[in-house]
């Protein structure tokens, strides 16, 4: 990490020293060959370390910033007071600094949890600008996942799966507006571009932290994401970017909202082949689970948020056939919440966003793209496109194939375009 060419870490040590202050440093690091994960390990390691240090200064991008604020929240609970932290963010990355959650790896699988937030966040831009490029586009790309999370947020609420967040949304209003408007400052990585993506940074964190969830800004296209990574290991490669994983598996929500959309008939769905049994699903659970982990303790965390998921989906079985008798207007609504699959690559383009899979700084092959986006579903218990359209009958294996196709389409018709 750098500013203006010095080492970040020595300058922030020097500066501080320099008033006279004891300064101790913990560097976090991944296991062997290994990227860094917020796992409960690491937690401890800082918890371990900050046991004796008044003030706590997390100076890094996002899992830096999750496993600190992470340990002060632990300590903090435990010692009944607020440990002071200061974020000193060094990427546009990730909207961390301003959630008041965490994402953790729990038996391999990422789950958010609740957390704090910092008390004081330092956004320097020039510490910004001097991060390499693919954090500033794959911060844009996790918080552009706009232009088809509020969909999945508002079919969840409308099927009585989850909660509509007009706070939410209402805070999120500079995403659609600035990012999603495609204002020029966004394909700047300047210092005035950095500017204005880290203040959409912020306040794509504070709108989570304001609904309590990640709801707003992780949907299916985060779920196929957080597989990715849960199968990074068994394939043998690092973790990939997360936005840049996660604004490329919007694209593929995006497609798959519009067949949906297109396709849907609600008279010829048989509402009673719309409830699969727990055992059913378990079994298919422990199927695609066991491709990445033969222990079965990633099927067995799988597992047990879904069967939530099934036993709400089948309570709110009334909604569903409300759903389906009002589709014309309950299409119409979600279309308000949808960018069309086109206009979203073009904007990640104009950022300079990645538009393929296999060219990603850890390059995906298709088959594992194709396997996390099919089941991602499975994984956790927040309703999305993926469960209507599992759930609903009509996401085999000939549609995904279909989109995938339709991926490869529009992609390569955006990059021959260039411009
Ligand atoms: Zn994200």
């Amino acid at each position: 990490m750098q500013r203006s060419n010095v080492n970040l870490k020595h300058l922030v040590k020097r500066q501080l020293q320099a008033t006279g202050r004891n300064v101790s440093t913990l560097t976090l690091e991944g296991a062997e060959g290994q990227t860094l994960t917020t796992s409960q390990v690491k937690i401890d390691q800082v918890k371990q370390a900050i046991q004796s240090n008044p003030v706590v200064i997390a100076l890094g991008s996002g899992c830096i910033t999750d496993i600190t604020k992470h340990a002060c929240f632990e300590t903090g609970q435990i010692q009944d007071e607020v440990i002071p932290l200061i974020a000193i963010q060094t990427a546009n990355s990730v909207c961390a600094y301003t959630s008041r959650m965490t994402v953790l790896t729990i038996n391999g699988v990422k789950r958010t949890v609740p957390s704090r937030m910092a008390n004081v966040l330092i956004m320097d831009t020039q510490i910004l600008q001097d991060a390499p490029p693919i954090y500033r586009t794959g911060g844009l790309g996790d918080v552009a996942v706009a232009a088809v999370t509020f969909a999945d947020l508002h079919l969840a609420a409308a099927l009585d799966m989850g909660k509509w967040n007009q706070l939410a949304y209402e805070t999120s209003s500079d995403i659609r507006n600035i990012l999603l408007g495609q204002h020029a400052s966004i394909a700047d990585g300047g210092i005035t571009g950095q500017e204005v993506a880290g203040k959409l940074m912020a306040l794509a964190g504070l709108a989570l932290t304001l609904c309590g969830d990640s709801a707003p800004l992780s949907g299916y296209e985060h779920m196929t994401s957080h597989m990715l990574d849960m199968a990074a290991k068994s394939n043998g490669r690092a973790v990939g970017n997360h936005g840049h994983q996660c604004a490329l598996a919007a694209v593929l929500s995006l497609l798959l909202y519009r067949h949906i959309i297109e396709k849907l008939d609600a008279g010829a769905i048989d509402i009673n082949t719309c409830y699969p049994d727990e055992k059913t699903m378990r079994r298919r659970i422990d199927t695609v689970f066991s491709q990445i982990d033969a222990s079965g303790a990633a099927a067995a965390e799988c597992a047990s948020d879904y069967m939530q998921k099934l036993g709400k989906w089948r309570l709110a079985r009334p909604r569903f056939e409300t759903f389906l008798s009002h589709w014309e207007q309950e299409k119409t609504r979600l279309q308000k919440h949808l960018m069309s699959p086109e206009q979203f690559i073009d904007l990640l383009y104009k950022i300079g966003h990645p538009l393929r899979f296999e060219e990603l700084e850890v390059p995906l092959d298709r088959d594992e793209v194709r396997w996390a986006f099919y089941n991602a579903h499975l994984m956790r218990k927040r309703f999305a496109i993926g469960d209507l359209a599992f759930l609903g009958g009509f996401f085999d294996e000939s549609l995904c194939d279909q989109i995938f196709e339709e991926f490869d389409h529009l992609t390569n018709a955006r990059i021959k375009q260039g411009g």
